[in-house]
């Protein structure tokens, strides 16, 4: 039967089964479409590293023997969205099957099923291959559990698939979790390698872009790209990692630092995300990396990198496909306010925050602590309404797909599922930002005063939302210290702390 295979751009896993053969009966299909490009405003490096990405994946399935048919953006005969596109192919290619890989996106799981239950022609869908977990374990693992705990989940990860044990049931190391030996503060020492950057040319498809009308967020330098587009590339930053940051990923994990973007954080994740690189294979080189070079690397930095791709990432998945599409509306604090402007543009005077915006509008790019801690921390202070966090997070970061993105900003980052992903809200004064990084040294505001127009507009906000939600945080276990603070506190200091909150919920562009 002459065969369609679709391809979606984030599904560019070129060890996947369906390419170990080659049959002329078979065709492949990839698009770049104004659908997927119009859904949310994106970052212009996100949708360069996609287009190119998937431009050199049909390349090199062509070159492997297969029948590829490729739409770029503009071309003449391409209908910009899924249903339109694969209609006219399938008519036009005489197809009597079609298959296609599951998305990773409800929306577009839903799209493809309601697509394929109109065909009057067969169809069938594939697994793609690259995560650990099926979409529906997590729901089975934790079936009959009050809580889903991450923790839990991660050990049974290790243990099933035998990821750094010494025997059935005993961690490598004596110990599940180093987490407590990731939190130390970078001052300048150890050195920090330059990061791996790629040299090219991106005149045609930004010109490309531009010409049609595609609407994008953030910048690009027109020559000097920090994103692998192939899987060589992939490759090559897993291997830098390996060999120059991996000797102190876990200790830095949650530093911050002005002239530091990048840290020793190994920026895999559009590799993963766009499936070039699987999981298994990025754990199973760093731990061969690991093993050879024992006595120079830790094992908390080693398992501080694997509890983030065999946990977390692994973890939020399972919650998105249990809690789709209920999650995508959850509120469970009722935020309504709107996202501070200069999320969009950088300008503010809180340095902490100027860093963060303006790294993820130069390199589409933030790491985990500023992003949770930074920008997630102010936008939950200020009450920002979840749709607004999550439209700015899922345009904004390379890696930022629907099933990770939601997950993270909306469960962890905003508590907005109310405690599925975190027992409590990530929320925290100027102090924990001064803990882990420098960025209050250089700011307008000091970190250390709580009153006055100087005073560090977290210190003021943090107790401003833990008194407006307290019915919110009366059975968190988790928060009882906190609230029993904000109980004791004098009751002008709060009246301080809710008028200032107030100016900044306002104007916090200007206050
Ligand atoms: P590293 O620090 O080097 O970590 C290694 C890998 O672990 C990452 O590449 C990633 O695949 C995985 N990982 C680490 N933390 C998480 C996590 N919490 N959830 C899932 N995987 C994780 N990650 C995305 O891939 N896409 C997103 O859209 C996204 N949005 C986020 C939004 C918020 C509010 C927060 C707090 C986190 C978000 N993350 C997201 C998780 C994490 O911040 C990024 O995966 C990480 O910063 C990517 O940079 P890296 O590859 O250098 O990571
Ligand atoms: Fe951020 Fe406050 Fe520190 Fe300024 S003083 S950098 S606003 S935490």
């Amino acid at each position: 039967k002459k065969t369609l295979r679709f391809i979606l751009g984030d599904q560019l896993n070129p060890e996947h089964s369906w390419f170990k053969e080659k049959s002329d009966d078979v065709v492949y299909f990839m698009a770049e479409t104004k659908q997927e490009t119009g859904y949310v405003k994106h970052h212009i490096q996100k949708v360069v590293a996609f287009f190119l990405s998937m431009r050199n994946f049909a390349n090199e399935l062509k070159e492997n023997g297969h029948q590829v048919i490729y739409y770029e953006i503009d071309d003449k005969n391409n209908e910009q969205d899924l249903p339109s596109n694969l209609n006219k192919i399938i008519e036009q290619e005489n197809i009597e099957h079609f298959e296609y890989l599951y998305p990773d996106e409800y929306r577009l799981d839903i799209k493809l099923k309601t697509f394929c239950n109109k065909l009057d022609i067969s169809s069938k869908a594939y697994d793609t291959e690259h995560f650990y977990t099926k979409r529906e374990d997590i729901e089975a693992f934790f079936e009959g559990k009050k809580e889903m705990t991450m923790e839990y989940f991660y050990r049974d990860m290790r243990k099933k698939h035998g990821i750094m044990m010494l025997d059935d049931k005993k961690p490598e190391g004596g110990k599940w979790n180093y987490d407590k030996s990731n939190r130390k503060k970078w001052t300048g020492k150890p050195g920090i390698p330059k990061a791996k950057t790629f040299d090219r040319d991106m005149e045609a498809v930004l010109n490309q872009i531009e010409a049609m009308d595609i609407k994008t967020i953030g910048r690009i330098d027109k020559n000097k790209f920090p994103w692998p587009i192939s899987r060589e590339e992939c490759l090559d930053v897993l291997d830098y990692f390996c060999k120059n940051l991996l000797v102190h990923f876990g200790d830095y994990e949650d530093a911050l630092h002005t002239d530091q973007k990048f840290l020793f954080h190994s920026r895999l994740s559009f590799a993963m995300n766009s499936k070039m690189l699987s999981p298994k294979e990025v754990i199973e080189t760093t731990l061969d990396y690991y093993y050879e070079h024992k006595d120079d690397i830790n094992i908390s930095q080693i398992e501080g990198f694997i509890r983030q791709i065999l946990g977390w990432r692994e973890f939020m998945r399972g919650v998105y496909w249990k809690e789709m599409p209920g999650y995508k509306s959850k509120n469970e604090l009722q935020n309504t306010n709107k996202l501070p402007d200069f999320y969009w543009t950088g300008e503010t005077d809180m340095n902490c925050l100027k860093h963060s915006v303006n790294q993820s509008l130069d390199d589409a790019y933030a790491h985990h602590i500023q992003r949770l801690m930074i920008l997630g921390n102010f936008a939950l202070l200020t009450m920002t309404d979840p749709d607004e966090v999550d439209a700015w997070y899922l345009g904004v970061y390379i890696d930022a797909i629907e099933w990770v993105e939601l997950t993270n900003t909306r469960g962890m980052s905003q508590f907005a599922d109310g405690g599925i992903v975190a027992t409590k809200p990530y929320v925290s004064s100027g102090s924990y930002i001064n803990k882990m990084g420098n960025y209050c040294k250089s700011c307008k505001y000091s970190v250390s005063k709580k009153e006055g127009d100087d005073a560090c507009p977290f210190n003021n906000l943090y107790w401003n939302f833990l008194h407006e939600k307290q019915k919110h945080f009366k059975n968190n276990q988790r928060m009882n210290m906190m609230m029993s603070l904000l109980k004791k506190m004098k009751k002008e200091t709060l009246d301080n702390h809710i008028n200032r909150s107030k100016e900044i919920i306002k104007n916090p562009g200007n206050f």
